[in-house]
C-alpha cells in the first residue's frame, strides 16, 4: 500500500459534492492545504436539489460566483408543507433561485479548482483513524483508488460524504433523532402528458407532477398511511407507475424514466459535528426529507461557517477551540431547520386529520408576520449566531446586527459606496471603522492588516454601524463584534482571528 505522509497541516474533504467543493474552496481562500477525495470518477448528473435561497445567493455573491450562476429563473412561490406561501424577502436575491444541482456542482467545482483545492476523482475513502496529540495530532485516511490503496495524513478531515456517510460509520458519531417512517417516490419521466399537480392532497394521498424544460415531467407520489420500505436502490418504473395509478387513475407506463429515486422522512442530526480532529458538514451532519430545497441550502451555508475557522486552525493562526463555535452555531441552526422540516413533513404526508391544521396555516401566511417569519426562516436570513459581548454604545443593550449576518448593501466609504459583498470576496474579515472613532479603533485594522480588510465608513446613523463607531465581520458575513471600546474590539478580533502576527 502506497503511503502519502509527507503534509500534515493539510485538510482531506471527503465527498466532492456541493458542500465538500464549496468547504474546499473556502479552505483555500483561508490559506488551507486542500485535498478532496470524492469516490465518483465522474460528478453525477442526478438532478437532486434545485433551489437556492437569498443567504446562499448573498454568500455566491461573496465568493464572485454570481457571473457564474446567470440569470436563472426565480420564483417567489413557495411553501410550506404543501401550504402555498409567498418567499419574497428584502433584499437584492428574493425568490427561489432555480439552478439545477448539477450546475452548481460543476460552479464550485470550477472555483475551487481554481483556487488551488486538488480534487481527486475515483477515491473512496475506507478507513480513518485518528492520532491524538494537541500539536502534532493528525487522521490518516485509506481510500481505494484507480491505482490501488492509498493513505493520505492530513491535520484534520471534513466528512462532506452525504446521507449514508461513511466517514460517520467509520468514527461511530451517533446520529440522534427518527429514521424515515414514510416515503414518497420520485420518477422523472420523459414522453408523458399528465397535468400538472402542486401538492395535489386527496382523501388518501399526495400527488405531484410538473413538467420541467426539455420535456421531462417529474411526478412524485405517496399514499398517507404507506411506511417507508427498505431499499438498497431506486424503485423499479413498475413500482412508480402502479402508485401512480393507484392514486391518479393515470397511466405513466408509456413513458421512459430518466430518473427514479424513493426519499424518506428521516430527521436526523448528528450529536457533535466536531470528533476531535474529524468534523462534518452538509448531508453527513443531518438528514433530512428534501422539503423546500433546504437541506442543500443548510449545507453550503455548514461550509461557509466552516471554512474560514478550520483554515485558520490548520495554518496554526488560532488554537483548535475555535472549531468548538463551528458545531455551536450550526448545530442550533440544523436543529431549527429540521424542526420545520419535521412540521413540514407532518402537514404535507398527514392523512384527512391535518386538513384543519393545514387550513388555519394557510389564513396565517397569506401576509403578515406569520409569513415574514418563515420566509426569513427558510431563506436562512433571520439567523443569528451567539457571538457575545456587544453592547450597543447608544441603546444599551445588544447592537442590532450583532451575530446576524451583514445585508449586503454599499457601505459609506469615503472613496464612493463600497458593495458589501465585494469587501468580503477574498474571504478576510471585515473592520468597519466609523472616520470619527478614536484613532486606537482604527489602528487595530492595521494590526490585523494580513487577517481584517479594514474600511473607514462615514459616520452615519443610518448606515450599517448603526451608531456603533466600529464593526467586526467574519469571512461568513456575520457581525462579531459591534461597539466603540478599542480594547472590547481587540479581544473580538482575537477571539475569532488569532493573535497578531508580530512581524506586522
Ligand atoms: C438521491 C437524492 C435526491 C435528492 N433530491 C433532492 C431534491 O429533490 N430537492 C432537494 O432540495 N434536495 C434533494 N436532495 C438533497 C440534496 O441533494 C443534498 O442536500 C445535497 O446534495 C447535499 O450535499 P452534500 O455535498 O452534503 O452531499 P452529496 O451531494 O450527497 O455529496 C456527497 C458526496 O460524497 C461522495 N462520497 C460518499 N461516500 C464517499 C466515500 N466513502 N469516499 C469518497 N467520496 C464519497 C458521494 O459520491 C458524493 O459525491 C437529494 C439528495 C439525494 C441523495
Amino acid at each position: 500500500m502506497a503511503a502519502d505522509t509527507s503534509r500534515t497541516s493539510r485538510v482531506v474533504v471527503v465527498g466532492a459534492g456541493p458542500v465538500g467543493l464549496f468547504l474546499a474552496g473556502e479552505l483555500r481562500l483561508g490559506g488551507a492545504d486542500v485535498v478532496v477525495l470524492e469516490r465518483l470518477r465522474a460528478p453525477t448528473a442526478e438532478s437532486r436539489a434545485s433551489t437556492l435561497h437569498a443567504r446562499t445567493v448573498e454568500l455566491f455573491d461573496c465568493r464572485g460566483l454570481l457571473d457564474a450562476l446567470g440569470d436563472p429563473p426565480r420564483e417567489p412561490r413557495g411553501h410550506f408543507g404543501g401550504v402555498p406561501m409567498d418567499l419574497t424577502v428584502p433584499g437584492p436575491y428574493s425568490g427561489q433561485w432555480k439552478v439545477p444541482q448539477t450546475r452548481t456542482g460543476e460552479i464550485l467545482q470550477d472555483w475551487a479548482g481554481a483556487l488551488g483545492a486538488d480534487v481527486r476523482r475515483g477515491w473512496e475513502v475506507r478507513g480513518l483513524t485518528q492520532h491524538d496529540g494537541p500539536e502534532d495530532g493528525y487522521v490518516e485516511v485509506t481510500a481505494d483508488t484507480p491505482d490501488g490503496t492509498r493513505r493520505l495524513r492530513a491535520a484534520y478531515v471534513v466528512a462532506c460524504d452525504g446521507e449514508d456517510s461513511t466517514v460517520r460509520r467509520l468514527t461511530g458519531a451517533a446520529l440522534a433523532g427518527t429514521p424515515a417512517v414514510r416515503e414518497l417516490l420520485r420518477a422523472d419521466i420523459a414522453g408523458i402528458d399528465v397535468p400538472n399537480r402542486r401538492f395535489e392532497r386527496k382523501e388518501h394521498r399526495l400527488a405531484i407532477a410538473a413538467r420541467m424544460p426539455g420535456g421531462v415531467t417529474r411526478v412524485m407520489v405517496h399514499a398517507f398511511g404507506r411506511p417507508a420500505r427498505r431499499r438498497t436502490g431506486p424503485p423499479d418504473f413498475a413500482e412508480v407507475v402502479d402508485a401512480w395509478r393507484r392514486v391518479t387513475g393515470e397511466d405513466l407506463s408509456g413513458g421512459r424514466p430518466v430518473w427514479l429515486n424513493a426519499f424518506g422522512d428521516a430527521n436526523q442530526q448528528l450529536e457533535r459535528y466536531r470528533h476531535g480532529r474529524v468534523l462534518f458538514a452538509g448531508d453527513a451532519a443531518h438528514r433530512q426529507m428534501p422539503s423546500g430545497g433546504q437541506a442543500l441550502n443548510l449545507g453550503l451555508q455548514d461550509a461557509a461557517n466552516l471554512g474560514w475557522k478550520l483554515a485558520a486552525v490548520a495554518c496554526g493562526r488560532i488554537p483548535a477551540g475555535l472549531l468548538d463555535t463551528y458545531h455551536d452555531e450550526r448545530h442550533e441552526v440544523g436543529r431549527r431547520v429540521l424542526a420545520n422540516i419535521r412540521a413540514q413533513t407532518l402537514l404535507l404526508l398527514g392523512g384527512p386529520e391535518v386538513e384543519p391544521a393545514r387550513t388555519l396555516l394557510g389564513e396565517l401566511i397569506t401576509a403578515g408576520p406569520a409569513r415574514d417569519h418563515l420566509a426569513a426562516m427558510i431563506t436562512g436570513l433571520d439567523i443569528r449566531y451567539r457571538v457575545g459581548g456587544g453592547a450597543h454604545p447608544l441603546l444599551g443593550a445588544a447592537h442590532p446586527l450583532l451575530g446576524a449576518r451583514l445585508p449586503l448593501g454599499t457601505l459609506p466609504a469615503p472613496d464612493g459606496p463600497l458593495r458589501v459583498a465585494e469587501a468580503l470576496r477574498d474571504g478576510r474579515g471585515l473592520l468597519l471603522v466609523s472616520a470619527s472613532a478614536r484613532a486606537e479603533l482604527r489602528w487595530l485594522g492595521k494590526v490585523w492588516s494580513d487577517r481584517l480588510t479594514s474600511v473607514a465608513v462615514r459616520p452615519d446613523t443610518a448606515g450599517p454601524l448603526h451608531g456603533a463607531e466600529g464593526l467586526l465581520v467574519r469571512p461568513d458575513g456575520h457581525v462579531a463584534w459591534a461597539g466603540a471600546d478599542p480594547r472590547a474590539a481587540a479581544a473580538a478580533i482575537r477571539h475569532w482571528f488569532g493573535r497578531p502576527d508580530p512581524g506586522l
